[in-house]
C-alpha cells in the first residue's frame, strides 16, 4: 500500500483522478492531513463513506509508533520511531534560539563515513520517503500536542544522498496548504555532495544551507570526511559561491572543533582565508564524543578563542548549544538503531 503522505498536493490530485475522483478531493485531504492533522481515513469526515472506503483499500497513513522516548536534563527529547518495515530512525526535539525545533533524519544508515559520526559504520539501508520525513514531525508534534515551526534536516543521513524525496518533503512542510512551515525556518545541511547544492541552488523555495566544511585543507579534510575525495574544497566552495549568487542568501558553514586536529590557530587562519568576502557565517560546534571515536572535543578556551579570531578577522562565527548529549542525542551522535 502507498503512503498517503507521499505525495505533493498536485500528485495528490493526480492519484484522485486516476481513482475516478475530483481533483479538489486532494486539497480536502490535505486538509485533514496537516491542518487538523487526524491518524485515520475515517476522521475525515467532510468526505464520503465511498471515497473513504477507497482510500483505505489504496494508501496507509503511515503514522509511527514512539519505540523509545528520551528526556535530557536540557529538555531535548529524542524519539525513537517504528517506522513500520522492521527499521527505527532517530529524530530530536529542541529547545533553539527561536523555539522548539526538530532535527529529522533522512535515511535509515548512512553513505558518507564521516569519521567523527556515530551514524557511520552501521550498514546504510534505505532512504526515508518524503511521507516518512514529513511523518517524523506530525509524530513529535501529536506527542507534545503543539505546532512546530522549525525543522534542520541533521538527524541521520545526508539529505542530498536523497535528494528527490528531501525536496519533496520540503515542498509539503512548506506548502501553505501542507504544513506551512516558513522556507527560513527550514534548514539542509550536507556534506558537501557538489552536484546537488547547484540544484539545491535553483529550488524555487528558499532554505537555509548549511555546510559540514570542517577542515581548511583537501589534506585534512579528506581524513575526517571521504566525501572530501569525491569534491574538494575547492569544487565545494565554487558550488557554494554559485548558491550564494544565486540565491543571495548566507550559508551557514558548520565547523566541529576537534582536540589537535583542526582547532589550532593556524586552522582559524585558513579559515578566515577560505571564506573571506563570502556571504556566510560559521558555526562551530564542540566535537562530540562518539563510541570508539578518535576526536576529542576541544577546550572551552579554546574553542572561544577560535570563535574570536574568526570574529576579529570579518568572519561570522557563533558556537553551537551543546543540547541533548546527556542522551546522545547531540550532533553525531545519532546512529541507526535495529528493532
Ligand atoms: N549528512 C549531513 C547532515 C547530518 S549531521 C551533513 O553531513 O551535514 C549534522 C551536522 O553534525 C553535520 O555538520 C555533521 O558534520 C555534524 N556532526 C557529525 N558528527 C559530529 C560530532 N561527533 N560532533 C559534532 N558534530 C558532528
Amino acid at each position: 500500500m502507498k503512503n498517503i503522505k507521499n505525495y505533493s498536493l498536485e500528485e495528490l490530485k493526480q492519484e484522485l483522478i486516476s481513482l475516478g475522483e475530483k481533483p479538489y478531493r486532494a486539497s480536502q485531504i490535505w486538509e485533514w492531513l496537516y491542518k487538523e492533522k487526524v491518524k485515520n481515513i475515517d476522521d475525515m469526515s467532510n468526505l464520503s463513506l465511498d471515497l473513504r472506503e477507497k482510500l483505505k483499500q489504496n494508501y496507509t497513513m503511515c503514522n509511527f509508533n514512539i519505540l523509545k522516548k528520551q528526556e535530557s536534563s536540557d529538555g531535548t527529547i529524542k524519539y525513537l520511531f517504528d517506522v513500520l518495515d522492521g527499521n527505527a530512525i532517530e529524530t530530536v526535539l529542541m529547545e533553539y534560539y527561536h523555539g522548539k525545533t526538530i532535527c529529522v533524519s533522512s535515511q535509515i544508515g548512512c553513505k558518507m563515513g564521516c569519521k567523527f559520526c556515530a551514524s557511520t559504520g552501521i550498514a546504510f539501508v534505505r532512504n526515508l520517503s518524503a511521507g516518512e520525513i514529513v511523518e517524523q514531525i506530525l509524530a513529535v508534534e501529536q506527542d507534545i500536542g503543539q505546532d512546530i515551526s522549525n525543522i534542520v534536516f541533521m538527524g541521520i543521513g545526508e539529505p542530498f544522498d536523497n535528494y528527490e524525496n528531501v525536496m519533496k518533503a520540503i515542498k509539503i512542510l512548506n506548502d501553505p496548504k501542507g504544513l506551512n512551515i516558513g522556507a527560513r525556518h527550514i534548514s539542509v545541511s550536507t556534506s558537501g555532495i557538489v552536484p546537488k547544492i547547484y540544484d539545491f541552488a535553483n529550488e524555487p523555495f528558499q532554505c537555509t544551507l548549511s555546510i559540514s566544511l570542517h577542515a581548511t585543507n583537501n589534506e585534512k579534510r579528506s581524513k575526517m570526511m571521504p566525501v572530501n575525495d569525491a569534491y574538494p574544497i575547492e569544487e565545494l566552495l565554487k558550488a557554494c559561491k554559485y548558491y550564494i549568487q544565486k540565491t543571495n542568501k548566507r550559508i551557514s558553514f558548520e565547523y566541529a572543533l576537534a582536540k589537535d586536529n583542526n582547532d589550532n590557530m593556524q586552522d582559524a587562519k585558513e579559515l578566515v582565508k577560505l571564506l573571506k568576502g563570502m556571504l556566510c557565517h560559521v558555526n562551530l560546534i564542540p566535537i562530540n564524543k562518539i563510541q570508539n571515536g578518535s576526536f576529542v572535543k576541544s577546550s572551552n578556551e579554546n574553542i572561544i578563542k577560535f570563535r574570536d579570531y574568526l570574529n576579529d578577522n570579518g568572519i561570522v562565527a557563533t558556537i553551537r548549544r551543546e543540547l541533548g548529549s546527556d542522551i546522545d542525542a547531540a550532533c553525531g551522535q545519532l546512529r541507526r538503531k535495529n528493532l
